[in-house]
């Protein structure tokens, strides 16, 4: 008989160095000077700060450069459909709450094709953290705009410049409900480390938004230009999410990319809403999911 599945409170820990959870296996995709190293490299350090057992832990992209990131970490892995990776990483939570979920894909794969994934992450508060690579642009198809792409970038198919205004992740999930929100340049490392550890700590949907530069193909939002342009953003009640709206609509007014931890709230996951309706209805609090839905059913 399976164990029951304990809704995770505390990570299955080993004492690992950043580098054993480098997945050797997959050699280099990315170009040279891409953002995404920075993302790689803060992802495993925040693994090794938290000391998350591998075996426990699943990394589940969507489709595009960034969505390579789950071959490099020593994980489970999941490389799923183009804007799809959070319905799957959802299910994956939901079946095995015992587990530790990380999400990761760019900014064309969350905000377009996924677009109309991301609220119900974030209201639902499914708890996983997602890491959304962002570099204003479509690199894998070689340069196209994207969502959050500056309205001023030339691209491939807008040699004259864009038309669209571009959406901004923080404010969208603000405003959808996501109890954990976060922002730092890929770059900088100690920053983004420290937001993905706290991240994954927190117990509910968490996003954090890691600028990355496309060398490659977006010449605007360069390595040196994010980096100049981020300011850490201190000092207002970051519980109070008007506060974190005011706060990040003052930095961008100002010219600035505000990062830092810029929001963070309590309130129940729906793995933990699930336990209790199980428990309401008759069943047991340690439910597992795999007894609940019968697999052989056509
Ligand atoms: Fe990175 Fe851009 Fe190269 Fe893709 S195309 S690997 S995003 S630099
Ligand atoms: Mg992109």
């Amino acid at each position: 008989m399976n164990a029951p599945l304990q809704p995770q409170a505390h990570f299955h820990k080993v004492d690992f160095k950043p580098k054993d959870y480098k997945d050797e296996n997959t050699p280099s995709f990315w170009c040279a000077g891409c953002g995404h190293y920075g993302v790689l490299t803060s992802l495993l350090r925040a693994l090794a700060e938290i000391g998350v057992d591998p075996n426990f832990l699943v990394s589940v992209s969507g489709i595009g450069c960034s969505s390579r990131l789950p071959y490099f970490v020593n994980s489970y892995k999941m490389h799923t459909l183009h804007g799809r990776a959070g319905p799957v990483a959802t299910g994956v939570q939901l079946a095995r709450p015992d587990l530790a979920v990380v999400v990761s894909g760019g900014d064309g794969d969350g905000f377009s094709i996924g677009g109309g994934h991301m609220p119900h992450l974030a209201r639902k508060n499914i708890n996983i953290t997602y890491i959304l690579m962002d570099n204003h642009v479509y690199g894998l198809t070689k340069g196209q705009c994207s969502p959050t792409s500056r309205e001023e970038m030339k691209a491939a198919v807008t040699p004259y410049g864009g038309m669209e205004e571009p959406v901004d992740p923080i404010m969208y999930m603000l405003t959808y409900g996501a109890t954990y929100v976060a922002q730092s340049f890929s770059g900088n490392a100690k920053l983004a480390a420290q937001l993905i550890k706290d991240g994954m700590e927190h117990k509910g949907f968490a996003f954090i938004n890691l600028l990355s530069q496309c060398p490659s193909f977006n010449e605007l939002d360069t390595a040196v230009a994010f980096r100049n342009a981020c300011d850490e953003v201190t000092g207002h009640d970051i519980s109070d999410r008007s506060a974190a709206m005011q706060a990040v609509n003052a930095a961008k007014q100002a010219g600035r990319i505000p990062t830092g931890l810029l929001y963070k709230t309590e309130r129940p996951t729906l793995d933990q809403r699930m336990a209790e309706l199980v428990e309401r209805v008759g069943g047991s609090k340690d439910y597992d999911l795999r007894k609940i839905i019968d697999l052989s059913r056509p």
